[in-house]
Parts: structure tokens; sequence; C-alpha cells
């Protein structure tokens, strides 16, 4: 098994089902309430796991209830949690509210998360001994960048989720090996529209980018050759949350196994159609039998 350090968020996403949004000064009676386990580096720390790689979990959650659940379900599905910290105060949360339109507004409290801006010791060690470090943007910059510069120092591939979308500093454009954007994403750091102008604008600051294109699959620009584009299966989607994260957990795993790109692509594009078919967002990520079935 290949070794997957991830270095991100862990949530808990407090989640209101309502026929309608309240309006400011409004109350409103919902229909369901539901606590769902989250944040984009747990999310993706579960797809690698499930996926069949040895995935630690870098990060903090709060000394609260939320915090207990949160670690308890990352060990269920097999993530060490020896460098996820437990602090003082509140595990970070998302408060949601979907009506039925499908709409949703999202209130994101950081607490716990908000506290790793640095590495701790001994989180430089196990990031030289994985295969590849996973990025997103949920917690402190400060701590994105020390964890990309230090898979950097020790030959390690990094691959940097750019969500939530937001400009980035060269500095760390400049420590990543391969930037995964979503199209909206890739739009917000180049201004572009265009996925595959956005991918060759972005490779000016790394070597590598796939941006995912959510039911037409994903486009892939590596320096000096032509962008391909890798189509995802077509299928019914019921719930596409989390199908980024799916997509960033597996596509690691299968690269750090040495498939070539184009085959990790169609591997992870497999996974992530498995996962929209389900609802849910990490407990809809398929397991290693289930993308080796869909992927054929
Ligand atoms: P995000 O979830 O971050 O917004 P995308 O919407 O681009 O990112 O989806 C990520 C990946 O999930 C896509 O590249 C694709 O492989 C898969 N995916 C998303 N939506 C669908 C869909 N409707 N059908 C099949 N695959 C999908």
């Amino acid at each position: 098994m290949t070794h997957i350090a991830v270095l991100g968020s862990t949530n808990m996403d407090l989640v209101a089902f309502v026929a309608k949004a309240p309006q400011h000064g409004e109350t409103v009676t919902g229909r369901e309430f539901r606590t769902i386990p989250g944040g984009k580096g747990a999310n993706q720390a579960v797809a690698a796991a499930r996926a069949g790689a040895t995935v630690s979990m870098i990060g903090a959650v709060g000394n609260d209830s939320f915090g207990t659940r949160l670690r308890s379900t990352l060990e269920h599905s097999g993530v060490e949690t020896d460098h996820l910290r437990t602090t003082e105060g509140s595990s970070g949360t998302a408060h949601i509210v979907v009506d039925d339109e499908g709409g949703n507004a999202i209130v994101v409290i950081p607490a716990a998360n908000g506290t790793v801006d640095h590495l701790a010791p001994g989180d430089e060690g196990l990031i030289a001994s994985a295969d590849a470090l996973l990025l997103q943007l949920e917690i402190p910059l400060a701590a994105v960048l020390a964890g990309a510069e230090a898979a950097r120092a020790h030959g390690v591939r990094t691959v940097l989720t750019p969500a939530p979308a937001q400009p980035l500093p060269l500095e760390l454009l400049n420590a990543t090996d391969l930037l995964l954007p979503n199209e909206h994403e890739a739009t917000t750091l180049t201004g572009r529209t265009d996925p595959g102008a956005a991918a060759l604008a972005l490779l000016e600051e790394v070597p590598e980018v796939v941006v995912t294109l959510g039911a037409a699959g994903s486009l892939y620009a590596a320096r000096g050759a032509e962008p391909i584009v890798v189509p995802a299966p077509q299928v019914t989607a019921v719930d596409t949350t989390g199908a980024g994260d799916t997509f960033a957990g597996t596509l690691a795993v299968a690269l750090t196994e040495g498939r070539p790109m184009p085959d990790a692509l169609a591997w992870a594009a497999a996974a992530a159609a498995l996962s929209v078919q389900r609802a849910g967002a990490s407990e809809s990520m398929p397991y290693r039998s289930e993308i080796e079935a869909q992927y054929t």
C-alpha cells in the first residue's frame, strides 16, 4: 500500500433541510436536521483510505463531542489520526441551510481548523515518509505553505485542491506539483473561463494541472505536452457533494501506485461517478473493490 498524508480541515456539517430558506429577520420551521462529518481534508483522507492507501491525517479537532465523532469517523474509515490534534474549544463547523430547490446558504466557522497555522513537531517527519501530500485551503495558508515546502524538501509529491476559491501566493503555487481546481476555482485563479486556457495559464506556475469538469470529466495539462480530456462515466447523479474530494483522494492513490496520468484520471473518474450516485459526502465514497469493478 502507498502512504498518503493529508494536511487539512475536519468539519462537522450541521445541515437544516427547509422548504424555503428564511429571509433576514424571519424564522421558519424546517423539515429535518442532520450532522454530517466533513471538511475537505477529512473527506479526501476518507476517499484515499477507502481506495486502498495508508492515510495519515494532519489537522485539529476541538475538545467537544463533534471532535470525538470527527476523529472516530476518520478512524472508522481506516485513517490514522496520531497527527490530528485535539485543541481547547470547538471543532470546525459548517452551518448549512438546504432548501427544496437544492440551493444552499452556508456559514463556516473554522474554530479548531484555524489553529492549524503551522506544522507541529513530528508533522514534517510524517510528510517526509509519505508518497504524496494532499492539501486544500480550509486551514490557514501559512500551514498549507509550510506543508508544501516540507514535502518539496523531501521529494514528496504535493497535490493542492485550491478550494475555497481564492487568489494564491506565488510561493505556494511554486511549491505545488499538481494543482487540482474545479472550473470555478480555475477561473478564480486565472480570470479565464475556458478550462483549457486556465490550465495553460496555471502551467506558468505549476508543472501539472488537472481541472475537474463535473459530468464532463477532467482536463489534464503538463508543461511541454498537449492537454488531454478524460471523460467521466455517464451516470445519473443523485448528490454531487464531495465529488471533487473523492476525485482528489482516489487520484492520489492511483498516482502513488504508479498508474500513468490518463489511467489515474479514469480511475478517479470511476470513483467519483460512484460517489455522485449515492447521497452524502464521505459516506458515499466508494471502496477499492467497487472502483475496480467500475473501472474496466
Ligand atoms: P467539485 O465537486 O469540486 O465541484 P466537479 O464538479 O468538477 O468538482 O466534480 C469532480 C469530479 O467528479 C469530476 O471530474 C467527475 O469525475 C466527477 N463528477 C462530478 N459530477 C459528475 C456527474 N454528474 N457524473 C459523473 N461524474 C461526475
